[in-house]
């Protein structure tokens, strides 16, 4: 029977292994983490004490709390931390990768989207063959290199949301048209494109992630482009910050970036004016893990007859929307336990402002926001558009009908 130096020596190896350094040394308990959490206040076991009890030889204790499904990757927790610890990249899923490994099941919802991903390559469950149905009535042409190799100068990995989900397919055809009327040379992956990965490797999922990995470099092998270009940026922390540390580097851009480096040529078709007061959602992995805080804002500056105001919480304080590291799958159980859909603050938050426009640039936002809009009975006040879709209105390329 392990004594109790035997846990202590266990739990001091694990830290060891995912976090760099010396992990007796690195946390100073100070709390940084935890009093940063967003769900800390519900948690049995928030960041600070996760390595309090590992340290102290109660690894099983945390594996079997319901609070170890409580992490929504949102990145404060490591953002604070003065020590640089990688709580939400290392430490949570390593210890969610040793719970499922021990046979404990994460909550339902969750494990179906991981089933559906090992099963169809996206965490919605649909076929690959339905993978370009967003462009069925797409009115510029479309490139789909699965079935037709050619040399692009961006190669757009769409995303499941965008590729499946119908609130977010009209998004993707008002980037596809944009993408045309800008002259850009683009080409997609068709059935051949699978989720990259990020939120299925954070909820714990690593030898998953791992076979993702090697199915998405054989796929991006067999095909020429200069950039890649990512609407979901969950793929983008993946193919930019993890993928690297496996030797597999891409030149990978989120779409507000890439479009803001190019305003001087965008503005012009900027005709039409879209006349709102809007404010923006720092979705938590471009800006707090990647750092992109600018261009989504210049995006939406440089659109005649939007004014811009900012939320409370703004920046590398944006409130997270709840939906990242598996909490797109996990809402049920977190409001189980205490917690809030952090969607439904956030939404307040942003009418607070008195914006008529919620604007996002993540796929999980759309739905995630519009659902909280109609609970907080904020549905008829403030809408909720992705900045490709106020760009799209501007150049008068959106479709009839939602428009
Ligand atoms: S912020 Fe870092 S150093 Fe402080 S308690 Fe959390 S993990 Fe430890
Ligand atoms: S990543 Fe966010 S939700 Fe997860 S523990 Fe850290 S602060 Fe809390």
């Amino acid at each position: 029977m392990a004594t109790v130096n035997d846990k202590i020596a266990e739990g001091m190896e694990f830290l060891g292994q995912c976090v760099a350094g010396d992990p007796a040394l690195g946390c100073m308990q100070c709390g940084m983490c935890s009093s940063s959490c967003p769900l800390g206040t519900a948690m049995q076991y928030p960041p600070r004490q996760l390595i309090l009890q590992a340290r102290s030889g109660n690894l099983d204790e945390i594996i079997k709390s319901p609070s170890l499904w409580m992490c929504v990757g949102c990145y404060n927790c490591s953002f604070r931390c003065p020590r640089g610890i990688e709580l939400t990249e290392e430490v949570w899923p390593a210890l969610r990768d040793r719970a499922m490994q021990l046979g404990i099941q994460p909550p339902t919802e969750l494990q179906a989207a991981l089933q559906n991903t090992f099963k169809y390559g996206n965490a919605l469950g649909n076929s690959p063959r339905k993978r370009t149905d967003w462009a069925n009535n797409l009115d510029v042409p479309l490139r789909d290199l699965s079935q037709e190799p050619s040399v692009v100068e961006v190669l757009w990995l769409v995303g499941d949301y965008p590729s499946y989900y119908p609130r977010n397919q009209v998004v993707s055809r008002d980037f596809a048209r944009i993408l045309t009327a800008m002259g850009v040379r683009w080409g997609i992956l068709g059935r051949d494109e699978k989720t990259i990965g990020d939120c299925e490797r954070l909820a714990g999922e690593e030898g998953l992630f791992e076979s993702l990995i090697e199915d998405n470099i054989q796929v991006l092998s067999k095909h020429q482009y200069e950039k890649i270009l990512v609407t979901d940026p969950h793929s983008l922390n993946s193919l930019q910050n993890i993928y690297p540390k496996r030797g597999h580097n891409y030149p990978v851009e989120h779409y507000a970036p890439f479009l803001a480096e190019r305003l001087d040529q965008l503005k012009p078709l900027l005709a039409k004016p879209v006349e709102a007061t809007v404010t923006y959602h720092d979705n938590c992995w471009l800006s707090r893990r990647c750092g992109c805080f600018d261009p989504p804002r210049q995006l939406l500056e440089a659109i005649p007859g939007v004014t811009l105001v900012e939320m409370r919480r703004n920046r590398e304080n944006g409130l997270c929307c709840g939906g990242g590291g598996g909490g797109m799958w996990l809402d049920g159980h977190i409001v189980e336990q205490g917690g809030q859909r952090l969607s439904d603050e956030r939404i307040r938050e942003a009418a607070s402002t008195g914006a008529d426009v919620l604007a996002v640039s993540c796929p999980f936002e759309l739905s995630r926001f519009e659902d909280s809009a109609k609970v907080t009975d904020l549905e008829g006040r403030l809408k909720v558009r992705d900045i490709i879709e106020l760009l799209a209105e501007s150049m008068d390329l959106r479709e009839k009908e939602t428009s």
